[in-house]
């Protein structure tokens, strides 16, 4: 079935596109009505990534690359303004965060629980689906969480970049006592340092060269260092959020016996690591990818003041100013959050 256009007044919008390295153009595009299985959520706060910042840079992030218009734009929440044929009429209105991740359910990866591993997922804005950095954005109705009118549509977004950080605590195995090393002081990590404690960890020791990161871990209650080659112990884990390639190596040195090594940072395509000692401290290195089966936790946790997350949010910018995000860079960023419909 192709999509309807809408008929009344609001049939076009602004989207903010993607056209190749260092070519971002606010263009008119059509509203469309949502489908069955959909809403259509009016966007609310939209999250610039590290991963937003290689595409319009390099015109790739990993292995995804431009090779067509994109809209950017996976971290986003809004408010639900229509539903899809047959969908339920009393959700219009309601305030949600939206997870970009869209895996076939009956894929064997999804089947054993692990459905952001499906080769066939698709993600808002990523190479080949639109993302939220335009006025409407239709989406299934399932990936659509509600939240509490507590919760900000900043934190909404936030949602996104805090469930990579859960998943990576998950895979820590972070529990009461445990002594944890995060690299890199950007969201990701700030979040996994929140969620560090949340699970019991005694000590969190984050490393930062940023001063103004650093401070900010330090009211989360981590002990923080400027630079790797100073924490002079081991830990239960070690949690990599910053994809370099040398960080990426001397993390792995600072795990002990028995520890585990947790890649989430990407970056650097490939990077060596020391193997004498992950095979004679019988360290476990497990990489992240995304995540599953996180929002309701998330939000929860968010919802509740368990974690901070308006506090991460470093600028602001209306949607006509959105560019910004890319072209005037912040000595002091943690996070920029582009507001669409104001
Ligand atoms: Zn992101």
């Amino acid at each position: 079935m192709s999509p309807e256009l809408l008929t009344d007044t609001s049939r076009t919008m602004r989207a903010l596109v993607l056209h190749g390295k260092e070519d971002l153009r606010f263009e008119r595009r059509d509203v469309l009505r949502p489908g069955p299985g959909e809403v259509r959520v009016e966007i609310g706060s939209v999250g610039v990534c590290g991963s937003d910042k290689h595409f319009y840079l390099e015109g790739r992030a990993s292995s995804d690359i431009v090779s067509e218009p994109l809209v950017l734009g996976h971290e986003f929440g809004g408010r639900i303004v229509e539903v899809g044929p047959g969908g339920d009429e009393a959700r219009v209105g309601q305030r949600v965060s939206v997870e970009p991740l869209m895996a076939d359910p009956l894929s064997p990866q999804a089947r054993r629980g692990s459905y952001n591993l499906d080769p066939g997922q698709r993600f808002f804005g990523v190479p080949g689906t639109d993302g939220a950095l335009q006025q409407y954005l239709n989406v299934p109705a399932e990936n659509a969480f509600d939240i509490p009118d507590s919760m900000s549509d900043d934190a909404a977004a936030m949602v996104e970049t805090i469930s990579v950080s859960l998943n990576g605590v998950r895979k820590a195995g972070v529990s009461a006592g445990s002594r944890i090393l995060i690299t890199g002081g950007g969201p990701i990590g700030l979040f996994a340092a929140q969620l560090a404690f949340l699970q019991g960890a005694s000590r969190v020791v984050l490393v930062e060269p940023q001063s103004e990161r650093r401070a900010k871990a330090a009211s989360f209650g981590c002990e923080v260092s400027a630079d790797l080659a100073s924490v002079d112990e081991l830990f239960d884990a070690v949690i990599e959020c910053t994809g370099v390639g040398v960080v990426r190596h001397d993390s792995c040195l600072k795990v002990a016996p028995g520890g585990r090594a947790i890649f989430i940072g990407v970056g650097a395509q490939d990077a060596s690591i020391p193997m004498p000692a992950i095979i004679e401290r019988e360290v476990s290195v497990q990489g992240v990818m995304r995540y599953a089966f996180t929002w309701p936790t998330v939000i929860d946790a968010v919802a509740t003041g368990r974690i901070d997350a308006d506090s991460l949010v470093s600028r602001t910018l209306p949607f006509d100013r959105a560019i910004e995000a890319w072209t005037v860079p912040l000595t002091t960023e943690v996070k920029t959050m582009i507001h669409v419909n104001r």
